[in-house]
């Protein structure tokens, strides 16, 4: 099964509402014509509107960086799932390290919030990734297969359909250091038959996997060459959008 490769940018806590509609507007126009990769970027909360007015009929997609899991109600400075989704956003990042590392992020909350977005009818970016310590400890397969299960406990076949996945591992996250490609490779592969062993082969095969970690234009066509590597979740790189379009048209 071919799947369509996706380069995502987050933009984390960058850019004002003007600075974010500039950007979009002229990575919008960079990116006419390209119909390969699919393009994402996500803002902060406050840009989205703007953003997607922006980008409208560009191939630049919209997404969020967070969302809430409840419906509505008493939950003072949270965003839910629908009003991201009414903004325009089509995608919403979950469980990125920063999320879990600063405030509080666990398995169970990402479940939550990917049951809140596929209700919603937004397509989670599931991340996931091991520290450094973990790593250096042996528990990195242990670590992303809790992170896996658990984040997706509960769900049927069915539901998963648009889901993303995003190997991210946090000591490569906005630190230069790229993950090796023989250590990118090892862990795709096993991310992907575990979603076999989980779900289903059919499910594993559909499932794109995003590589993240200091991806730049200088070493994203080496990792978008491994085997199960299907696309980029870029930070750093992605906020100047003239570098943004060189990791997007990575195969020129
Ligand atoms: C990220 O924020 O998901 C990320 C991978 O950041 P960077 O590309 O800056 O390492």
């Amino acid at each position: 099964m071919s799947r369509r490769p996706f380069i995502a940018g987050n933009w984390k806590m960058y850019k004002t509402g003007p600075q974010a509609v500039e950007t979009a507007i002229y990575l919008a126009k960079l990116c006419s014509g390209v119909n390969d990769p699919e393009i994402m970027i996500a803002p902060t909360h406050l840009s989205l509107p703007l953003v997607a007015q922006a980008v409208k009929g560009s191939a630049v997609k919209l997404g969020a960086q967070n969302l809430y899991f409840e419906q509505e109600g008493a939950f003072t400075g949270e965003v839910s799932a629908d009003m991201i989704k009414a903004a325009g956003a089509e995608y919403s990042l979950i469980g990125h390290s920063e999320r879990r590392q600063l405030f509080g992020e666990t398995d169970d909350t990402v479940c939550q919030k990917i049951k809140a977005a596929l209700g919603s009818g937004l397509k989670p970016v599931l991340c996931i990734g091991e520290t450094e310590a973990q790593r250096d400890e042996g528990k990195t397969y242990f670590i992303l297969d809790k992170q896996i299960s658990d984040g997706l406990k509960g769900f049927g076949l069915g539901e998963l359909s648009e889901l993303v996945l995003a190997y991210e591992p946090v000591w490569a996250i906005g630190t230069g250091k790229t993950a090796s490609i023989e250590q990118v490779a090892e862990v795709h592969e096993h991310l992907r038959s575990l979603l076999e062993r989980l779900f289903s082969k059919d499910l594993a095969d559909r499932t794109r996997i995003l590589y993240g970690g200091s991806v730049k234009p200088e070493n994203v066509k080496q990792l978008m060459g491994i085997k199960d590597v299907d696309g980029a979740l870029v930070g750093g790189a992605s906020l100047d959008a003239d570098k943004f379009i060189k990791i997007i048209k990575y195969n020129e």
